[in-house]
């Protein structure tokens, strides 16, 4: 007898429908993404501070609150949090910290979502996985598909760095290139899924991307020792992070482990391609799609995120924030990043560097407050970009 699934039902995130878990899902039939629901009480019985304490380090750790399948797993998760003490005294924040997310397997956190995206769907039985991607997502579906033993389509803009395409042919993958951007990429995935049998596993078109990236919001509790920082600067693409971080310290509050406090969220975006601070600033709802978007931080260059309502709702319930940096400054705060803390950051991790110290100059970050960035991948994929960077160096 199959074991009962730890997850009750799917919820739309937007119009409330349930659908059923057991299923192969993707959006409701509102068009919008769907959420896991859990049972909150019976997964605090088990789910404790003291029991995390003998548990595999990996995501897997807080298996209450995840699919109970047999993992697809290389490892990915629990990462380290450093207390970068140098970086911090340059903005005036003394408890300034990076949660290092470019030490996962394909050294990206994409690496989060897709080993629980994978394992559900190997469960359901999926054939062939497919996945539109702006660089990062397509080497971690390739790699987790490799480990579950599927065949993994990707299809990504022709020039997506060239790590990512490289990455994906080593693991086996086929690589679409498309003239055109993740957009395009994620209509080619919808319009063909069908006919080649492909379960599709793009960011939010199913429910399980975004659980795992929910555990970066249950690791910060875990290694601030049961609290949460103040501020939590992440640099927003599809938002699946964001929305995820948010999702686990609801069930983290429904669990009794937090009050109602919340981090104050930011998202970070990058001058030439910010669908979400464009809409944050003009108090809207929901992001209009950003035109000729362009960015060295590929992953960032999302020009209509699906999850805008959730990502903008997010931001203010928190008190948060939105805010761009240029490219420029990204490559600028990766060399500082890296000659200050030895940490060598995606620009899309660097990116909330300079939004950090932005924000540390208006006060809208006080001194005492403890503060995470997010640098979500690591900076030895962007050979191109850095070229760029050092171009910079040698005319100082
Ligand atoms: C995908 C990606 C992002 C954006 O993540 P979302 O959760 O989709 O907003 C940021 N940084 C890197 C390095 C990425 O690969
Ligand atoms: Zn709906």
């Amino acid at each position: 007898m199959a074991k009962p699934s730890n997850i009750i039902e799917l919820e739309c995130s937007a119009c409330g429908k349930k659908h059923d878990p057991s299923r192969e899902q993707h959006l409701c039939t509102c068009g919008k993404p769907l959420l896991a629901r859990y049972d909150l009480r019976r997964a605090a019985a088990t789910l404790t501070f003291e029991s995390l304490k003998t548990r595999p380090r990996t995501l897997w750790r807080y298996a209450e609150v995840l699919p109970n399948d047999p993992p697809v797993s290389l490892g990915e998760g629990m990462t380290a949090l450093v207390h970068t003490e140098r970086l911090g005294a340059s903005m005036g924040l003394k408890r300034l910290y990076v949660k290092d997310e470019g030490l996962n397997p394909t050294g990206s956190f994409k690496a989060r979502g897709i080993t629980v995206a994978v394992t559900r769907a190997k469960q359901l039985g999926a054939k062939a996985l497919a996945a539109p991607t702006a660089g990062n997502a397509g080497g971690a579906l390739a790699a987790y598909a490799a480990a579950a033993g599927l065949p993994a389509v990707i299809v990504m803009p022709a020039d997506t760095p060239y790590a990512n395409i490289m990455e994906c042919q080593a693991f086996g993958a086929k690589v679409v290139k498309l003239n055109g951007l993740i957009s395009d990429c994620g209509k080619y995935v919808a319009e063909h899924k069908d006919g080649e049998g492909w379960y599709d596993v793009s960011t939010l078109k199913e429910p399980y991307r975004v659980e795992g990236k929910k555990t970066m919001g249950y690791e910060l509790w875990e290694q601030f020792e049961r609290k949460l920082p103040d501020v939590i600067l992440y640099p927003t693409g599809g938002g699946v992070g964001l929305i995820g971080m948010c999702k686990a310290f609801d069930e983290m509050q429904k669990m009794g482990w937090i009050g109602s406090e919340r981090p104050r969220m930011v998202a970070v975006q990058a001058e030439g391609c910010a669908p979400i601070v464009k809409a944050w600033e003009a108090h809207q709802d929901s992001a209009q799609f950003f035109p000729n978007a362009a960015t060295i931080a590929s992953g960032l260059r999302v020009p209509g995120p699906l999850g805008d309502h959730l990502i903008l709702s997010m931001l203010r319930q928190t008190n948060g924030t939105a805010i761009t940096v240029t490219d420029d400054e990204m490559l600028q705060a990766g060399r500082e990043l890296a000659s200050l803390e030895g940490i060598f950051a995606a620009p899309e991790g660097a990116a909330t560097v300079i939004a950090a110290r932005k924000l540390a100059a208006s006060a809208w970050i006080k001194p005492q407050d403890t503060v995470v960035l997010f640098n979500t991948g690591t900076g030895y994929k962007y050979a191109e970009a850095w070229q760029r960077a050092l171009q910079f160096a040698q005319t100082e």
